[in-house]
């Protein structure tokens, strides 16, 4: 269950914040996942809910801003949607060179904090890194 991994490894993130994030109680986790991130969001959305379980994050709601998948061709620079599964072939010219811009990304981009209104934004995107079981 690759989602429960991602699940657990952002709830030890946000609750290792430092600043004392992690002693707010949490509201909801914005999450940005790219479609080729091979993460099935209502699957990761369940495995958060089990993960926040006993942490400021229980009851967090899991927000997931989806990005969709995009590749540029080297060649001729032609850029498309690569859709799911990918297309990585360029439509264009059919070369075969092409460079993925987006879609695998799995990162938190913000916390909100319940009871104090907006909480501060951790500085910046934060990769979320999965541990490999
Ligand atoms: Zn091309």
């Amino acid at each position: 269950m690759h989602e429960m991994s991602v699940a657990v490894a952002m709830v030890e993130q946000v609750t290792e914040a430092p600043a004392g994030d992690g002693h707010a109680k949490v509201s909801a986790v914005v999450l940005r996942l790219g479609e080729l991130a091979g993460v099935v969001a209502d699957s990761l959305r369940f495995c958060f809910s089990l993960a926040c379980a006993g942490t400021v994050l229980e009851g967090a709601e899991l927000l997931i801003d989806h990005v969709p998948g995009r590749a540029r061709c080297a060649p001729c620079g032609a850029e498309w949607a690569t859709g799911m599964p990918p297309q990585l072939c360029c439509p264009q010219c059919e070369g075969g060179r092409a460079e993925l811009l987006a879609g695998r990304e799995m990162q938190i981009v913000a916390l909100r904090h319940g009871e104090d209104g907006p909480g501060p934004d951790p500085a910046g995107p934060v990769p979320v890194h999965a541990k490999e079981s």
